[in-house]
């Protein structure tokens, strides 16, 4: 048995209040809100562990269930990137011209399955529809307004979880292979439209701020409200140790089906049933088949990523993307991380390593230094991104049940909006009005 199995509560008992010193110590706000007892929280990636957290320091009792460990799934690999200046919405008009190229190129940065192409066909449609002009506006505004508080918000956490060293500010870099600087301006021009602060450098700046970039490289635009983590997977082991201070239990379980009909909400595991006074749903792109059970029908899909690890004697300051390659690399405690590319090929499809070691080959275009000298078999990686048509996620309470409520479906920007959509999520669960109206983030959006 594992610690983590060993911190584990008797099936379907009450939990001991008394096992939750942290709770006690942390509750400042009134919990007699019944929903506020005794929380599930399902799914142990960055999004289930902020949650427990926000939860837990609000005087609610946690428990968090995930069929693996801490930080196993999509959390684990992801490029690191605390992303906020991406305030646009995937699904955007410009993307249409550049499709057919990207999807003719079987190792290209995006990639339909030609065995998932069918069922991929309703998501795309939605997909579509999302980029009609005042919905794309009304979605950027939606994303802007979590992207906007992320950063804060993380600050916050790191402070509380003692691990502020997970959380670097040294900015992040978009390159281009250009002479001509007119995209990059035009980019910049439409980042700035959303107070995105962002500098355009050309090489000699570039150098003196980030040396050792690929010579092709003309200029970039730095993103300085930006940041990185050094790792995410040590980030959710550094959450999981602040959560288990706190008083927050684990259970290694896979919930198989829940019922919510009745005063307490029920869930079906491989080890029995789990009882609790409410239930957050956060178990990323596997979401879908619990909303389904519950009658909640979500477009949920996902973007499967790729990453590959190398090494470099030097190594960069901050996360640098390329504009025309479209890969990221982070520096990270364990090597550098080329990350990216974008394949619809559902859950249960086998891992296509080839487009990591297309990662591998892009990843010289950006830093010429880098050795790939790491054998073991951590090297390639391969993630569920959960993914929404108009790119927003799934926060709030069930229309339908007063003890079920959901945070899922961040894309590409779950790591980033974590530590805020889980403020948010506790704010509602506990009858508070959260600082962003949770509407524009409702399962409702779908019905
Ligand atoms: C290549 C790549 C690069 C990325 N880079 C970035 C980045 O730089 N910045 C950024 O912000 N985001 C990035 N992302 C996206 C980010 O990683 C995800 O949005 C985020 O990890 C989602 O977190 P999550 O907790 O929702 O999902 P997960 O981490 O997948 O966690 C869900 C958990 O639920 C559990 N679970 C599922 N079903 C059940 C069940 N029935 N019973 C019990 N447990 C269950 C799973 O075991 C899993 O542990 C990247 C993703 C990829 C693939």
């Amino acid at each position: 048995m594992t610690t983590q199995q060993q911190q584990a509560p008797a099936l379907t008992s009450e939990p001991d209040q008394s096992a939750s010193p942290g709770a006690a110590k942390d509750s400042a706000r009134d919990t007699s809100h019944s929903a506020s007892r005794h929380c599930i929280v399902v799914g142990a990636g960055v999004i289930g562990l902020c949650t427990a957290i926000a939860l837990q320091r609000q005087g609610v009792q946690v428990t968090l269930v995930d069929r693996l460990g801490i930080g196993e799934g999509c959390s684990k690999g992801n490029a690191g990137h605390f992303a906020t200046e991406q305030v646009f919405p995937l699904a955007q008009a410009s993307l249409l011209p550049q499709l057919p190229r990207m999807l003719l190129d079987p190792l290209g940065a995006l990639r339909i399955s030609p065995g998932y192409m069918f069922r991929a066909i309703p998501w795309f449609m939605r997909f579509l529809a999302n980029m009609r002009p005042a919905v794309f506006k009304r979605n950027t505004a939606s994303l802007r307004a979590l992207n906007e508080g992320a950063l804060a918000a993380w600050e916050r956490l790191v402070s509380q979880s003692n691990c502020r060293e997970l959380l670097i500010r040294h900015g992040s870099l978009l390159t281009f292979e250009s002479p001509s600087l007119s995209t990059a301006r035009a980019i910049q021009a439409m980042y700035q439209s959303q107070e995105v602060e962002v500098e355009l450098l050309e090489r000699d700046a570039l150098d003196a701020l980030q040396p050792g970039l690929h010579g092709n490289i003309t200029h970039a635009l730095h993103f300085t409200q930006v940041g990185h983590t050094s790792s995410p997977y040590q980030l959710s082991q550094a959450l999981y140790r602040h959560a288990c201070e706190l008083g927050v239990t684990f259970m290694q379980a896979e919930v198989i089906r829940i019922d919510a009909h009745n005063e307490k909400v029920q869930l079906v595991t491989d080890l029995g049933l789990l009882t609790a006074d409410s239930l957050v749903v956060c178990t990323g792109a596997f979401s879908k088949s619990l909303c389904q059970g519950l009658g909640y029908q979500v477009p949920l899909d996902t973007e499967r990523g790729y990453h590959y690890m190398v090494s470099s004697e030097h190594m960069p300051l901050m996360p640098i993307t390329s504009y025309e390659k479209k890969f990221i690399l982070t520096p990270m405690s364990d090597g550098l991380r080329l990350a990216g590319t974008v394949e619809f090929a559902g859950l249960a499809q086998a891992p296509n390593y080839v487009r990591a070691d297309r990662l591998r080959q892009l990843g010289e275009s950006i830093w010429p230094e880098l050795r790939d000298d790491k054998h073991d078999a951590d090297k390639r990686w391969m993630g569920f991104r959960p993914t929404l048509p108009d790119s927003l996620p799934v926060i709030g309470k069930a229309p339908g049940h007063d003890r079920v409520f959901f945070n899922f479906g961040h894309q590409h920007l779950g790591l980033t909006l974590a530590a805020f959509s889980a403020e948010l999520l506790a704010d509602e669960l506990l009858g508070n009005t959260p600082a962003v109206s949770l509407r524009p983030y409702s399962i409702a959006r779908f019905n």
